[in-house]
């Protein structure tokens, strides 16, 4: 059998994993074994499942297999962030982040090889799009993390959330980036709380509509303008899909049960989005719906023509919102000596050629 018809365990959620069993005849309970073994011992080979006969172990060595992507870099910023460069299968490569906090430890994740959305501010967005990452890349990135920054199998936990916020947009790619979710938040698996897997959108309505229905993980979304003129420019996606729709979708989600609020990601440019006008609107904007809001200082990349605002119109900008009754903080950043800042991201993409999003339909099959 070759490697292309084996099926990469490391992606299959616990439904997906009891199928899997079922399918080869085996008993579904094997899933909660198997899922154990890969994401809490982190093995990466069937021989050290010693639970399962080895005829059993034989038989999977036949027909799956545990494939995680190849570190190719490995940095360490003064602030003890750290960036990883992982190369897939096909040659493409894609940035995973991990930033130590306290007793937190966030690992940013990528749900895409680049993106598709060419957000103009975005360094990753000048990468271009590639191809969806699987889902068993996309856990292979929390898989590996625990590896290279030395967790026991079985130990405490090293990353404690995550954020898809690393190259991409995840809600383009809908179907691998749940499963992926249902892995981290597995008790068999990674066991993390829903509060502490964190979605980042740039808004795409439909495929928002469709994950409160199948999920219920925090939301962020980028919104970066309150002016449909302005979010048209920054955050193209906007053309399809304009502030009032993305409001609403947004009030929706939070009408389920347990969904707190909504953090909203708004980078600071200066003289483009960043006045007073700007703040009271956005909080206009927010009235009634349980908000947080994250400030993001401007982080520079070769050829852009943006600037951070300064310290003191941020300062202003989040008081104005303060005021406003709305929790709002600027996020420091971290890892900027590594190119690890938010939108700083950029892999490495082989084929450039779709690179623009205006080229893309966004069809429903993709959301
Ligand atoms: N596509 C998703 C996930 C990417 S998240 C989304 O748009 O939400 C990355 C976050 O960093 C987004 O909020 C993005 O708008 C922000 N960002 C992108 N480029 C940036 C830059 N140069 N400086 C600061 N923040 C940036």
């Amino acid at each position: 059998m070759t490697t292309e018809s084996k099926v990469n365990l490391l992606g299959l959620n616990r439904e997906e994993m009891g199928a899997f069993f079922t399918t080869i005849g085996e008993k579904a309970f094997r899933a909660t074994q198997v899922l154990k073994w890969l994401h809490q011992y982190g093995v990466d080979n069937f021989d050290a499942m010693t639970n399962l006969s080895k005829s059993l172990r034989d038989r999977l060595q036949e027909v799956a297999e545990i494939r995680v992507p190849e570190v190719i870099m490995d940095q360490k910023s003064d602030d003890g962030t750290r960036k990883w460069l992982f190369r897939l299968d096909d040659g493409n490569a894609i940035e995973t982040v991990f930033i130590p906090d306290k007793e937190r430890g966030t690992l940013c994740v990528s749900s895409q090889v680049g993106c598709a959305l060419d957000c103009s501010f975005c360094s990753t967005a000048q990468q271009g799009f590639n191809r969806n990452l699987s889902s068993a890349e996309i856990v292979s990135q929390l898989w590996l993390a625990n590896q290279l920054l030395g967790r026991e199998p079985n130990g405490d936990r090293v990353v404690t959330n995550v954020v898809f916020m690393g190259m991409g947009e995840p809600l383009l790619n809908f179907d691998a980036v749940t499963s992926a979710m249902d892995i981290m938040m597995e008790d068999f698996a990674y066991a993390l709380s829903k509060r502490r897997v964190t979605l980042s959108t740039s808004g795409v309505v439909p495929a928002l509509n469709r994950l409160k229905e199948r999920s219920d993980v925090a939301l962020a979304v980028s919104l970066h303008a309150v002016r449909d003129d302005l979010r048209n420019e920054l955050v193209p996606i906007n053309r399809k899909y304009p502030i009032k729709e993305l409001m609403e979708a947004c009030r929706n989600y939070l009408d389920r049960d347990g969904r707190r609020r909504i953090t909203w990601e708004y980078v600071m440019l200066a003289g483009v989005n960043d006045s007073d006008a700007d703040a009271h609107q956005l909080a206009k904007l927010l009235k009634g719906i349980p908000s947080k809001v994250n400030l993001i200082p401007f982080n520079p990349f070769p050829n852009t023509h943006y600037k951070s605002s300064d310290r003191e119109t941020i300062l202003r900008f989040q008081n104005i919102l303060i005021n406003a009754g709305i929790i709002t903080i600027t996020r420091r950043t971290r890892g900027e000596d590594i190119d690890a800042a938010c939108g700083q991201l950029a892999g490495k993409v082989e084929d450039r050629s779709k690179r623009r999003f205006r080229n893309i339909e966004v069809s429903h099959e993709q959301i």
